[in-house]
């Protein structure tokens, strides 16, 4: 029997829709509800078909395709990091992504995901520190301030409560943005005029660079006991952001052990050094922060299912609005055999 033609439809949501159900649901509460579907799906990790993604890497940068599915659904996502463009007007970070049904291999949401990986890299930034940072964390460095950087502000206020923040980028436009533009949150702000000044007396730090080499974007002495970093912008081969001997001194948590071993800061460290999933203390079999004095780090570098728990969540949050067109995406003959004449018809 055929499916009824809504069936064959695909919702797709573009950058202007995506910004519109941002604001319809608000910044924030977007923010801590994907964190919920983030956390939702490492907690069932073990239902998921895993796997690295795949990276085509060139001289200015890498394209990324990055897949993952469970019993009932697929997702993939397409993602670009190139340093580089900024200078030339472009983003650093370009993404799309498609949810499919796995009982018919059906797409059911084609959606831009620049927007989207900005906001889920935060919740699951958010998501990791609630485990790992200091109970009473109030304040957060963050060096880098580009694309990614409210929205890391943003989902740990709206997650943990940080609501000081002392800022550094290498171009001090950078930070005059990010002030800006989260000026009317009510946050209290420092811009900082180095790495060393904008870690002085925080609890978390966040480091959010891009460069396409091995930056020491914070020194061994910069980090003290207790702390939690926060490191996202070291995710590819060859391009990293602390000294190694942070990462001996802290215990490290990652996402998906084969993937970061890769791209993450841990390509610094031996294969076989120790590493803890974070998936395991989300469901509680493996300890998060343990003490005061631990330095943590959730050596982040995004994962697939972090896209897939996204898509996910705007599939579920865009269907009662009007923020989606319906693509005209899977040709749809009457008889499902007859692909061909389907064009003789159209003639
Ligand atoms: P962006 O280009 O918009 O911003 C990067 C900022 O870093 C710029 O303002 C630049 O001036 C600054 N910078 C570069 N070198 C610096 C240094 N040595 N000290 C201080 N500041 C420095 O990029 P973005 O979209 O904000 O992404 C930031 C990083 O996060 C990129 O490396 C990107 O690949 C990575 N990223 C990671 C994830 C993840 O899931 N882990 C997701 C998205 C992006």
């Amino acid at each position: 029997m055929k499916p009824p033609a809504d069936l064959n439809i695909v919702p797709f949501v573009s950058v202007d829709n995506m910004m519109k159900l941002i604001l319809h649901i608000g910044i924030e509460t977007f923010l801590v509800e994907l964190a919920g579907y983030v956390e939702e799906d490492f907690r069932r990790w073990e239902h998921f078909d895993k796997t690295a993604r795949v990276a085509a890497h060139s001289t200015e940068g890498v394209i990324e395709l990055m897949p993952a599915s469970d019993e009932t659904l697929y997702a993939f996502k397409y993602v670009n990091g190139h340093p580089k463009n900024t200078r030339e007007g472009r983003q650093t970070v370009t993404a799309m992504g498609l949810l499919a049904d796995v009982g018919t291999g059906y797409p059911t949401l084609l959606s831009e995901m620049t927007l989207l990986t900005a906001l889920r890299t935060a919740a699951t930034s958010a998501m990791a520190a609630k485990y790992l940072a200091p109970q009473d964390a109030q304040t957060m460095a963050i060096i880098g301030n580009g694309a990614q950087s409210e929205f890391q502000a943003m989902a740990f206020r709206a997650l943990l409560g940080v609501n000081k923040l002392r800022l550094y980028d290498i171009d001090p436009a950078a930070t005059r943005k990010c002030m800006g533009n989260l000026a009317k949150f009510g946050f209290e702000m420092v811009a900082c005029g180095s790495s060393a000044e904008a870690v002085q007396g925080v609890q978390i730090i966040t480091t959010c660079t891009a460069d396409k080499q091995y930056a020491t974007i914070l020194n061994d002495n910069m980090v003290g006991a207790g702390q939690h970093l926060n490191a996202i912008g070291g995710d590819c081969p060859g391009k990293t952001e602390l000294h190694r001997d942070i990462l001996l001194r802290s215990d490290i948590f990652v996402e998906y052990t084969p993937q970061t071993r890769i791209e993450g800061e841990i390509q610094q460290l031996a294969g076989d050094h120790p590493v803890q999933e974070l998936w395991q203390v989300i469901n509680g079999t493996a300890p998060g922060r343990r003490s005061a004095s631990q330095i943590t780090l959730f050596d982040s570098v995004g994962f697939a299912i972090e896209d897939f728990s996204a898509l996910r969540y705007v599939r579920d949050k865009v269907r009662d609005t009007p923020y989606f067109e319906k693509l005209d995406m899977l040709a749809d003959p009457d008889d499902p055999r007859d692909l061909f004449g389907m064009i003789l018809r159209a003639a």
